[in-house]
């Protein structure tokens, strides 16, 4: 596996496979890596010629400074776990190589409801900070395709929203979620955990399972009402939102008319630790 530090090095070293015709698989993340991640490297290394992971904790889609100092970074296990992946190039570079001076690129662009509700509402500017990287990325790297976890659903909305509206040629593949053997989605914010949280957390993953089951039954509200009900019930977590929206749009629905588009969203708060996941209700 190559490593590259700058964009001038990366860019000269892709141009060359770029102009060879190679396709390119592109999977961005901030490190602190799981067999999530991997599983993202590995479908790009079985449909692409190269694939290059990027490694940036992006500053900028922190709301919360305190989350951001917080986020756990080991550079020298990542790279181990890539390069034992089959990942051909890592990009890593720090924030004045994505910032100079500080100063990300603005971005002109409208997400209409996609950044303001569940994850937009609770996270401001989050998802704008998210689009200014992965545009950045996407004009350094050039992938012919892009990976993103269903795990981050919304994010999944924003980039393709993105990619539609500037027209950056690049295909996104959605990725299912990879869980550990008791449900709970894999996170690098699982890490900062105690044991007993870890003990607790899969509860998350247990209730949108059931809400799975009851849906179409329960009407909407009721159902909601009982998810947040059944994960705070042991004391031990905090539902910041728990919502029933659908796909496209993220926009709260009401009813089951357009069923087979709903998809249930959290975030939850187990002790310091924010926890989000989701699930398609009818696929
Ligand atoms: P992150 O490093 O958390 O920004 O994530 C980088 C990419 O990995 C994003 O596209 C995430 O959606 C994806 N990802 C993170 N966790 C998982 C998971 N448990 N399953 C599938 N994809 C994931």
């Amino acid at each position: 596996m190559i490593q590259f530090f700058t964009i001038r090095e990366i860019t000269g070293y892709l141009k060359e496979k770029q102009l060879q015709n190679r396709s390119i698989g592109f999977v961005p993340t901030m490190g602190a890596l799981h067999e999530g991640h991997l599983t993202l490297i590995r479908q790009s290394k079985s449909e692409n010629d190269l694939t290059v992971c990027s490694i940036f904790v992006n500053p900028v889609q922190f709301n919360n400074k305190e989350d951001l100092e917080k986020y756990p970074r080991d550079l020298a296990r990542d790279y181990k776990m890539l390069e034992e992946t089959g990942c051909d190039i890592l990009f890593s570079p720090e924030n004045k190589e994505m910032y100079p001076d500080n100063q990300p690129e603005p971005l002109d662009l409208e997400f209409g409801m996609l950044d303001k509700v569940m994850e937009g509402k609770f996270r401001p500017g989050h998802f704008k900070g998210v689009a200014i990287v992965v545009k950045k990325l996407f004009g350094i790297i050039h992938p012919t395709r892009a990976y993103f976890g269903k795990k981050d659903f919304q994010q999944l909305a924003v980039i393709r929203h993105l990619v539609h509206s500037l027209e950056i040629p690049v295909i996104i593949v959605p990725c299912d979620t990879i869980r550990e053997p008791d449900g709970l989605a894999m996170s690098s914010r699982n890490m900062r955990l105690t044991v007993t949280e870890r003990q607790t957390a899969p509860i998350i993953h247990h209730v949108l399972c059931k809400v799975k089951e009851k849906a179409g039954i329960l009407p909407v509200p009721e159902l909601k009402a009982w998810a947040v009900r059944k994960i705070e019930e042991n004391g031990k977590m905090h539902v910041e939102y728990f919502e029933i929206c659908d796909k496209e749009h993220l926009l709260p629905i009401e009813n089951w008319d357009r069923k087979e588009n709903a998809v249930a969203f959290t975030a939850v708060f187990l002790g310091t630790v924010r926890l989000i996941d989701n699930i398609e209700l009818f696929s």
